[in-house]
């Protein structure tokens, strides 16, 4: 029997899923793919090969009440009808927030579950979601072992001061910090640097995750050592609907001039701003290309993201005290050939130079000259919840046999 692992990545009304077989010390190798959307109304499931060629796909209406329970339970009954010699040994999750406490990839039991319902506040719009098919498994699977894996946990390696507000004391043991997201993929992009440049990997990195949430890191070393995510998913760069970082006299105006209540302007803040917000149109960068040459509006929206992405390079390239490359990725970032363009040409100053030819083919060097190079890597957050599931598993058997 070949063991495998799957992989949860849940949102409110999505849960997306690989399966990964995995064999003695090899990296985990990809099986099936696919999502369940719309959970809680019209749902779709379709899974898929790993070339993406789909092998099944059902549909259900709004009254037949599929939630994530439902959609995990016919996961793991279709996974067992189609899993022929192979056996579920765990279940990896995605956790965006695991506060102070959780730095590394951790085996969960309800002491774990009670810690990371505590972070909820500080994720409000992820935190719930992630930590819902985890308590499902519990109550269905019970003895299934879990590994929760967390986008905060890479940045772990950040100075005091990187992750340091300036605010009273108190507000720092209180957990009042920067943690920093998206450490999955950042995590991913480092591991594989040196397939590209064996230099790049023990240099001065800036990686640019650009999908619907986005944000920047400074990798030196493969090491983060700063990043404009903060506190919570709100922070840094301007995303799909989100505001990224503003001045926090704005919330006091919403709250205490506006008269909107705290859940209104946090609702503003996370799903109504950003690409969305700015443009008026859609907080979808594919949307906003097709309008841009014809709507001023999708052409501002476009124009703020480009300028606030190259601003926090510039600040990211002082932290670093210099610059050796520059990576794209996540939706936008390894498919937006435009906005990759005009990002490198606001880094001129430091002396990037984009390869044109290179950039519409996706490089996946884009960069041209001897200044830093610039890159386009595929992330693959997926990858390294299966590589860390995988690793605490290990673990607890070292353990067992010791
Ligand atoms: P998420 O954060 O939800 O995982 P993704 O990484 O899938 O998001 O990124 C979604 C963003 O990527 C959207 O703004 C989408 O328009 C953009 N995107 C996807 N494909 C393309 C494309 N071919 N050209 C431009 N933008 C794209």
């Amino acid at each position: 029997m070949t063991p495998v692992l799957i992989v949860l990545n849940a949102g409110s009304s999505s849960l997306k899923f690989q399966v990964y077989d995995m064999f003695d010390g090899m990296e985990p190798r990809l099986v099936w793919k696919g999502f369940y959307e719309g959970l809680g109304g019209a749902v779709h499931f379709i899974v898929k090969d790993t070339g993406g060629t789909p092998l099944d796909e059902m549909t259900w209406s709004s009254g037949d009440g599929i939630g994530h329970e439902e959609a995990l339970m016919h996961l793991i009954s279709w996974l067992r009808s189609h899993q022929e010699n192979r056996k579920l040994a765990a279940i990896g999750h995605r956790v965006v927030h695991g506060g102070g406490a959780f730095a590394a990839p951790t085996l969960i039991d309800e002491a774990v579950i009670q810690e990371l319902e505590k972070l909820v506040p500080l994720a409000p719009l992820h935190q719930p979601h992630n930590l819902e098919p985890i308590k499902i498994v519990q109550r269905r699977l019970p003895g299934m072992p879990q590994v929760a894996c967390f986008d905060t946990g890479f940045h772990q390696t950040q100075s005091d001061i990187a992750s340091l507000f300036a605010l009273p004391r108190d507000m720092r043991e209180r957990g009042v910090r920067r943690y920093g997201f998206h450490g999955l993929s950042y995590d991913y992009i480092a591991s594989v640097l040196k397939d590209y440049d064996p230099r790049l990997a023990e240099g001065r990195v800036i990686v640019a995750h650009l999908g619907n949430g986005a944000s920047l890191c400074a990798l030196n070393d493969g090491t983060s050592i700063a990043t404009t995510m903060g506190f919570s998913a709100l922070d840094g760069l301007p995303m799909g609907t989100r505001c990224g970082a503003i001045d926090a006299g704005v919330v006091f105006y919403m709250l205490r001039e506006m008269k909107l209540s705290p859940e209104e302007a946090e609702r503003m803040l996370y799903t109504k701003s950003g690409l969305l917000g700015v443009s008026g149109i859609s907080n979808d960068m594919r949307t906003l290309r097709s309008k841009a040459a014809t709507n001023a509006d999708a052409k501002r929206a476009i124009d703020m993201f480009v300028y606030r992405i190259t601003r926090e390079i510039g600040s990211l390239v002082a932290a670093l005290g210099g610059l050796d490359g520059l990576v794209f990725t996540a939706g936008i970032g390894e498919n937006d050939v435009a906005t990759r363009a005009e990002v490198i040409a606001g880094l001129a100053w430091a002396g990037l130079t984009i390869d044109e030819a290179a950039n519409r083919t996706g490089g996946p060097r884009i960069s041209a000259g001897s200044g830093p190079t610039a890159w386009v890597i595929p992330t693959n957050e997926e990858l390294v919840i299966a590589r860390q599931t995988r690793s605490v598993l290990d673990a607890v058997q070292a353990k067992l046999a010791s």
